[in-house]
């Protein structure tokens, strides 16, 4: 057992000041004046705050930061259409196809450590690469999955592992042989592996939910069987137009339908991207309970268009995701959701603040939520609050360089704060990070 003191603690109602937070084991105990007697770890000049949930992550694709972020080879130059997120795919998956076990491990490892620098604690991991490049399958079937979790306990980052079903290239379109690594035969082949792994992650300590990867790549009859599935559901939703397009063309349906109609949107289900979803579509989100996970870096990059964080507001929960990790920064994120917000109604302070009562704080408090509490509903975790008995998830800011005399701290924090100022990090009660500065 032992004791953090803070300058301020973050809690459901906005930063606390004189509070002390116990460390029970991997979670949180008591949270309370510091008990006489008690000698806790000063943490001057920083406020405790739950760790950041990344719940969209393809962390193979870290290796393509500053690959593609220029104009795409084939294209005419990135003056055109051409280059799109179509195109970046096809760098993908190039990247994809030359992945030995090791290097996804490394590459990995380097994505996770990275996310905990800027002060992730959780990452639901959506992994789609499974088989050999020539699409047979590894010798350990789930070879891929288990160094993934290996990266993850490297990294000490706690990893909800989205096992991801690809059934097909789409609809009407001929097999991608980029895609053979992906591809299994069956649902009952995809679920047999989440039950394979799922009782490893019981000794090893970490979950696993599914994700059915799009309304491309799984048809309705997949995603009838795998909605048997009884833990969490994500999967990548309204993303670009002509996805929309094709799903309308096959099904006379858009995408959320679709998957309500196999039984798969529920209270466990995530939608991730939703950036070109029509109103039915969040009311049908919104009625059945499920989640949205916005990850705005990666769309901005893409040129997938805008999270309509307004019109979910209040009906759907929104969490984000670093996703391709064209940048890992938590703060750029939650700030991204409220701006494209803006963009899209032309006005300011769109997401309504959490309190109701509070215009100060209010909206930098529901982004945090938004980094955090949500995002940890939407991988079935514990955690996301400073709360006795959640999972100790813990970052430390260093706010000794955001404090002005008529400054409130914390929209400063959330909308210019960044990975630099995260000095110290817990999972689990584990620290991973130490600014060394006490
Ligand atoms: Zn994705």
């Amino acid at each position: 057992m032992s004791w953090l003191l803070p300058d301020a603690v973050l809690t459901a109602t906005g930063l606390q000041a004189g509070l002390a937070v116990e460390l029970d084991g991997d979670l949180v105990g008591r949270v309370c004046p510091c008990p006489p007697g008690v000698e806790p770890e000063r943490l001057r000049g920083k406020v405790l705050l739950p760790g950041f949930v990344n719940a969209h992550s393809h962390a193979f694709q870290r290796a393509l930061r500053g690959v593609v972020q220029h104009a795409a080879l084939g294209s005419d130059g990135g003056q055109g259409p051409k280059d799109s997120f179509w195109t970046w795919r096809e760098a993908m998956y190039a990247l994809a196809e030359t992945l030995d076990p090791d290097a996804m491990e490394r590459i990995a490892t380097l994505a996770f450590r990275e996310m905990v620098s800027a002060g992730f604690t959780t990452v639901g991991e959506f992994h789609y690469l499974h088989h050999q490049p020539d699409g047979s399958p590894y010798a350990a079937a789930d070879e891929l999955s288990l160094r993934i979790a290996s990266a993850a306990r490297t990294a000490g980052i706690r990893l909800v592992l989205l096992y991801v079903a690809y059934a097909r290239s789409g609809f009407g379109v001929a097999p991608n042989p980029r895609q053979r690594r992906f591809i299994h035969r069956s649902p009952d082949d995809v679920l047999a592996a989440i039950g394979r792994l799922g009782d490893v992650g019981v000794k090893q300590g970490f979950t696993v939910g599914l994700a059915a990867h799009s309304v491309r790549a799984c048809p309705e009859a997949w995603l009838r069987e795998l909605s048997a599935f009884s833990g969490v559901i994500h999967a990548h939703v309204d993303e670009q137009p002509a996805e929309v397009a094709a799903c309308l063309a096959e099904h006379g349906r858009r995408p959320v339908q679709v998957f309500a109609d196999a039984g798969m949107v529920s209270e466990r289900f995530s939608a991730v991207h939703l950036t070109h979803p029509d109103d039915a579509e969040i009311d049908t989100l919104s009625r059945l309970g499920g989640y949205v996970v916005g990850c705005p870096t990666t769309e901005l990059d893409l040129g997938d268009g805008f999270l309509p964080a307004g019109r979910l507001d209040g009906r759907v929960g929104i969490c984000i995701g670093s996703d391709s990790h064209a940048a890992i920064d938590p703060f750029a994120e939650l700030r991204a959701v409220e701006w494209h917000a803006r963009a899209l109604a032309g006005q300011r302070n769109v997401l309504r603040p959490v309190p109701a009562d509070d215009p100060r704080d209010g909206l930098a408090l529901r982004l945090l939520e938004t980094g955090s509490l949500w995002g940890a509903r939407s991988l079935g975790v514990n955690a996301g609050r400073i709360e006795t008995g959640r999972l100790a998830d813990l970052i430390a800011v260093d706010v000794t360089g955001l404090e002005f005399a008529e400054a409130r701290l914390l929209p400063t924090l959330v909308f210019n704060g960044g990975p630099a100022a995260v000095a110290d990090v817990w999972v689990g009660g584990r620290r991973l990070k130490s600014s060394g500065r006490r």
